[in-house]
């Protein structure tokens, strides 16, 4: 059964968008408080949602709520937001465009009048001035239908306060960066299990926004599964050639269980060390001098060289005189390669730099 039947033929009042964050919590509570139905939308991408705590936060917070998957739409957006991006790799105007259109899209399906947000007015420099929550409304299409009641006091009354349906003397006007007002709130509620502030989304982190750089940049058509493996393992780039290495067995495990089609594994033979993942793709912008839909021979010995050079033992050996092989397993097909490990090889790997995403951005129109 699709999950989403176990909320049809309710009578909801409204659908809220529902990251499992405070705000998102609150602004579904004010309105249970009034007595309204609020199905919560639980939006997941590559980049966030958290959908195996759904069962925990209907438990903790009384919040029933759907996870809607849109990785899709979501790389189809990220690689060129209208809007622009936040201090990372956010395209958070964008992002909420998107999830109010999609969420108003299916308000009929759940026979809700209207849409709930968690926005603060002031909270966020990028998307929660007052210009930009307008903004936001009118791009999704859902300037009569959007309630944000944390703020209600603070922003005009909408239609739904109007007619009654919500009754806008008993809102908050909760607005600015400080979270007393939340807390206050959260306290009224008898919540005591408070989630951190921190919202989750990676794309809002230096670290993994750094990592999604070149394959954003760099695939032809990026997929979820590009941006999983960009945080299993260590990343190396080498132009256009992107090699995992796994940290500890842990990491290997994850590297080998995100095999797909087409990857190259490189597993040192004889001695222990790293399992490496070369992925294969096409390129966004195709070049006679590259090709990493097909890594040529002379890449795949630089590659096992470096990653190799990630083993003590096979260092060790090398230094002792010996030969060291890696195994290249290509599907079924095992080739041995004799190499000298190398932490420096003539292709240059290197990891993904936070400095290198704010480049890009200056450079981008
Ligand atoms: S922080 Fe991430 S999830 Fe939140 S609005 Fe921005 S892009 Fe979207």
């Amino acid at each position: 059964m699709d999950i989403s039947e176990r909320f049809l033929g309710r009578p909801w009042d409204a659908l809220a968008l529902f990251s499992g964050g405070l705000d998102s919590i609150l602004a579904i509570k004010v309105l249970q408080e009034q007595g309204l139905k609020v199905l919560g939308l639980h939006y997941v991408s590559p980049f966030f949602g958290k959908p195996h705590l759904l069962d925990h936060w209907r438990r903790t917070y009384g919040i029933e709520a759907l996870p809607v998957d849109v990785r899709r739409p979501y790389l189809d957006m990220l690689a060129a937001p209208d809007h622009g991006y936040g201090k990372h790799m956010n395209p958070c105007v964008d992002c909420k465009i998107l999830m109010l259109r999609h969420a108003r899209g299916l308000l009929e399906r759940f026979g809700a009048k209207f849409l709930v947000s968690g926005e603060v007015l002031g909270q966020r420099p990028m998307s929660q001035r007052a210009d930009t929550l307008n903004l936001i409304r009118k791009g999704a299409g859902v300037v009569d239908l959007l309630l944000r009641p944390l703020s209600a006091q603070k922003l005009g009354p909408t239609p739904m306060e109007e007619s009654g349906l919500v009754d806008r003397a008993l809102l908050p006007g909760i607005w600015g960066r400080g979270r007393r007002g939340q807390l206050d709130l959260a306290a009224h509620f008898g919540i005591t299990d408070i989630p951190t502030p921190a919202g989750g989304c990676r794309l809002a982190e230096a670290e993994p926004a750094a990592r999604y750089l070149p394959i954003i940049t760099g695939l032809a058509d990026p997929r979820p599964e590009d941006f999983h493996l960009s945080g299993l393992a260590r990343q190396y780039w080498a132009g256009p050639y992107w090699l995992s290495i796994g940290r500890n067995e842990r990491a290997n495990d994850a590297l080998e269980a995100a095999c797909q089609p087409g990857d190259l594994r490189f597993r040192l033979k004889d001695v222990t060390g790293p399992l490496a993942l070369g992925r294969q793709y096409a390129p966004r912008t195709p070049s006679a001098d590259f090709s990493p839909q097909q890594w040529p021979d002379a890449v795949l010995a630089d590659a096992a060289s470096f990653a190799a050079s990630y083993s003590p033992r096979a260092r060790a050996e090398a230094e002792a005189g010996r030969t060291v092989t890696v195994l290249l397993l290509r599907g079924d097909s095992v080739t041995e390669l004799a190499i000298t490990p190398a932490r420096q090889t003539p292709l240059g790997w290197a990891e993904p730099k936070p400095s290198a995403l704010n480049a890009w951005k200056k450079r981008k129109p």
